[in-house]
């Protein structure tokens, strides 16, 4: 292909303009589609991976993980500066807080009522008496958990704007739907930057813009949750893949019981039904994350009558059994990834 040819004949000529614009079309897509970036950071006390593809991923990268970083001044329950920190020692109501947190509060109470406070906001009182913020576990008596679980509330919480009213000693924890939060404000700045390709992987959370690069659906791994490695993949481009899995965060007690982070907000106690992790699959991380933590919560056969009601996400709930939940949508984009010897069964939710 040489400039050349432009002065020999017309076929010629016309050929070779072809090319050249076949060739620069060429690179320009290769370009656009091989600029990846992917950036390994700490925050929100876990590992987080983004991975995007486009012109401006590196930059695109660097936004998303400040953005990340200054979500913790919002939602964090420990550090004093944070949002949440302010209303959960507020001396009185109502309490302005930024429009991010007002609204991030606004979508956890609908996913609380929608759940019948499955989902529960307003736990604090209880996770931190347990001594899961801090890590110095405790097993608290009943009598104290009746106490504090007054102060857990979800309905008292009123907001109006930016404004939010609660019951003095009530106190906020995002922790179940805040990852997914922080996902898709990461997300929107990517989009800002012309990013229509990306993988992020907070702690677990997986959270996607667009498909791969190739146009094909990503490939997302469903952790085993009783042993390392993956139980099944699914191949989505849904947006969010969320998973809330008990062997994430747990102490085991001097009774020699297992305590996991996630709390039934009846008797103000850890979990403890036969879900091992529940999946929530939809198109955002906000709603998703507040789901997966819903769906453990309930359990499986409360989690069907929910999905029923609220049939807008897909869900995948493994339990001690080793039944893998699968609501039909994703029945056919799930591959189960162990063998037959590993004893699991597959159940169809329609
Ligand atoms: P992870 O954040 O570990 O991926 P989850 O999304 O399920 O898992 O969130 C668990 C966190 O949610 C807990 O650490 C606690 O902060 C908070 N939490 C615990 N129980 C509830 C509940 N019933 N409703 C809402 N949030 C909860
Ligand atoms: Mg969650």
């Amino acid at each position: 292909m040489k400039l050349t040819s432009f002065h020999i004949n017309g076929k010629k000529t016309f050929i070779t303009l072809t090319a050249i614009i076949f060739t620069a079309l060429a690179l320009t897509s290769c370009r656009t589609k091989e600029t990846a970036a992917a950036k390994y950071f700490e925050s929100m006390n876990t590992f987080m991976k983004v991975q995007c593809y486009g012109d401006n991923a590196e930059a695109a990268n660097e936004e998303a993980q400040k953005l990340i970083g200054s979500l913790e001044k919002l939602i964090s329950v420990t550090k004093p500066e944070s949002e949440i920190y302010a209303l959960n020692h507020a001396e009185s109501y109502p309490v302005e807080v930024s429009e991010k947190t007002a609204g991030l509060l606004k979508t956890a109470l609908s996913i609380a009522e929608n759940s019948d406070g499955a989902f529960n906001p307003c736990l604090y009182p209880v996770t931190s008496t347990w001594g899961f913020t801090k890590k110095s576990y405790r097993i608290p008596p009943q009598s104290e958990l009746d106490k504090l679980l007054k102060l857990c509330n979800w309905r008292n919480v009123k907001i109006e704007g930016n404004k939010v009213t609660a019951q003095p000693g009530m106190m906020f924890d995002l922790g179940g739907i805040g990852k997914g939060f922080a996902g898709d404000e990461a997300i929107k700045v990517l989009k800002q930057y012309g990013i229509e390709s990306a993988l992020l992987d907070l702690g677990g959370n997986i959270q996607t813009i667009g498909t791969k690069p190739d146009g094909t659906d990503w490939t997302i791994g469903i952790k085993n949750p009783f042993e390392e490695g993956a139980i099944g993949a699914l191949k989505t481009s849904a947006g969010a893949v969320i998973t809330s899995g008990g062997y994430e965060r747990f102490f085991i007690g001097d009774d020699g019981k297992r305590y996991i982070h996630i709390f039934d907000g009846s008797t103000g106690r850890p979990v403890d039904n036969n879900v091992q992790s529940a999946t929530a699959i939809g198109s955002t991380g906000t709603y998703c994350d507040g789901l997966s933590t819903t769906l453990f919560v309930l359990g499986p056969e409360r989690a069907v009558q929910f999905w029923k009601k609220n049939p807008d996400f897909d869900f995948i709930i493994i339990t001690s059994d080793k039944t893998i939940w699968l609501t039909k949508g994703i029945e056919k984009s799930f591959e189960l990834l162990v063998g037959e010897d590993a004893g699991f069964k597959i159940k169809v939710i329609e």
